[in-house]
């Protein structure tokens, strides 16, 4: 319904009542620090966030956007350093939003990212559950194992880079900072190969061209390659000797596929694709267990950083080999083919067809049998397990960002296990769904522990073990 004129231009005006104007400048001194790693600085009550600044420094910040409730602004001068501030920090990695992190030291990362559990507990009234230190990376760049980057014309030439935070910008780039550094190569020799075919990359305007991104996923400890060309269109001409180009350039990229995607969306991937050379799963480990990849199935993206997290997980769960486990949310059964040799019976659910597949058959490939998986929402599963009346004896959750839903909430209630151990890759999903499990009948033992699962990054990965307090 439409409101009445005079109401409406009374809250135009109202609008425009803030303390600061768009385009003003004016001397600030920073407080916090968002979620999101932008300085917050207070006028009069009113949060102004700011890109590459650091609580207690003083700056001339100009007013890019000014809405009512809060405002944005960028540095024209910063007068003096935050103690914090990682000094040798390259303004293209904050800009593009790679590393948005990366003009902070790491130590101060690691106690940021603490903080924001402790911060959204506390907001909880969840004061007494403890947060530890955030377990880091003895080196913290180079770490992602997948990189997608985007493709584009510029000058008429295809170029790979990334995209300017909050605008379509496209910056051009080949040091991605953060990735494995041989994916850095691969991506050059991909592109000059794209090139050398005179393959037209993607236009987004005109939603015309060929290549919207290059996949690169490269195994940690296998050194394996899988290069997925996503397309806006089906046909890639010589898609298959451009392909053979590439493993004959890089004789580490043992897979190349083709990855349809024609609609306008910021979506990366399409539903189908197409092997074009080589084999169909690249091979890697984890804590000694090997894992069949597929291009869309989820893998961790920091593989040292995982191997920790399962390992807490493991230890967390005490198995002696008589219980009974659910995987929630498992992926290519990573989680659940960790703990099966400890496990009497494991079962894990995911809602990708193509990811439970590489599960069962990384269940033979490491002679797991006692590992059941099923292709199911989580929410739909929970259900008929608490249905069928299994009893479980421990829960593992790592669901997406969006946590658990209430379905899955409830039934675990029913489901009943003794122990629950949730891996989380948001912190304010873990602590709504903290406040349902602690009011009925659980309780957190132990802190929280976060593990920096993307360094640079503002991202906050953490494990929680819960118990069922009546027996
Ligand atoms: N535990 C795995 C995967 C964690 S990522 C690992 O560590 O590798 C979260 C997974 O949840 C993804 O594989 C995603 O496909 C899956 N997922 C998302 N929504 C789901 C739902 N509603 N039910 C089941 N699985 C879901």
């Amino acid at each position: 319904m439409s409101q009445p004129f005079l109401a409406k231009k009374e809250s135009r005006k109202k609008m425009k009542n803030t303390p600061v104007q768009k385009n003003q400048e004016l001397e600030v001194t920073v407080e916090d620090l968002s979620y999101q790693g932008r300085g917050v600085a207070k006028v009069d009550h009113y949060p102004l966030f700011i890109d590459d600044a650091l609580p207690s420094e003083k700056i001339l910040a100009h007013v890019m956007k000014a809405s009512r409730n809060y405002g944005f602004a960028k540095v024209i001068k910063r007068y003096n350093d935050s103690p914090d501030r990682q000094l040798d920090s390259e303004s293209a990695y904050l800009q593009t939003g790679i590393a948005p992190l990366q003009h902070l030291k790491y130590e101060a990362q690691l106690r940021f990212k603490q903080q924001q559990i402790e911060e959204l507990l506390h907001k909880a009234h969840l004061d007494q559950i403890a947060v530890a230190s955030t377990r880091g990376m003895a080196e913290p760049l180079h770490y992602r194992n997948k990189a997608q980057i985007p493709v584009r014309m510029v000058n008429g030439q295809l170029e790979t880079g990334f995209f300017r935070q909050r605008s379509h910008q496209f910056v051009p780039m080949h040091d991605f900072l953060i990735q494995d550094p041989r994916i850095d190569q691969v991506l050059e020799a991909v592109q000059a190969v794209l090139r050398e075919f005179e393959v037209p990359a993607y236009n987004e305007r005109q939603h015309s061209g060929v290549i919207r991104h290059i996949v690169i996923r490269r195994g940690h400890y296998s050194g394996q390659v899988m290069v997925t060309l996503v397309t806006r269109s089906r046909k890639l001409p010589a898609g298959t000797q451009l392909a053979q180009q590439i493993m004959s350039h890089c004789q580490d990229v043992v897979s190349v596929y083709q990855n349809i995607n024609a609609d306008k969306t910021n979506v990366i991937m399409g539903k189908q694709e197409k092997l074009l050379a080589g084999k169909p799963q690249i091979e890697d480990q984890l804590n000694g267990i090997k894992f069949a990849i597929s291009p869309r199935s989820f893998f961790q993206v920091n593989s040292l950083q995982t191997e920790k997290i399962y390992q807490y997980v493991a230890e967390a769960a005490q198995l002696s080999g008589k219980e009974t486990v659910i995987d929630a949310y498992c992926g290519i059964g990573t989680i659940s083919l960790s703990l099966a040799k400890k496990a009497k019976q494991v079962y894990g659910v995911e809602i990708v067809a193509d990811a439970i597949k590489d599960a069962k058959q990384n269940a033979v490939l490491n002679g797991i049998t006692n590992a059941e998986f099923k292709v199911a929402a989580a929410e739909e599963q929970f259900g008929k397990w608490a249905s069928a009346g299994l009893k479980p004896d421990i829960v593992v959750f790592d669901p997406p960002r969006k946590g658990l839903e209430t379905k899955v909430l409830e039934n675990t209630l029913t489901l009943a296990p003794k122990k629950i151990v949730y891996v989380s890759c948001n912190p304010a999903t873990l602590v709504r769904d903290l406040q349902f499990l602690t009011e009925n009948g659980y309780q957190v033992t132990g802190p929280i522990q976060p593990f920096d699962q993307f360094p640079q990054t503002n991202h906050v990965e953490s494990v929680t073990v819960l118990e069922r307090t009546e027996k």
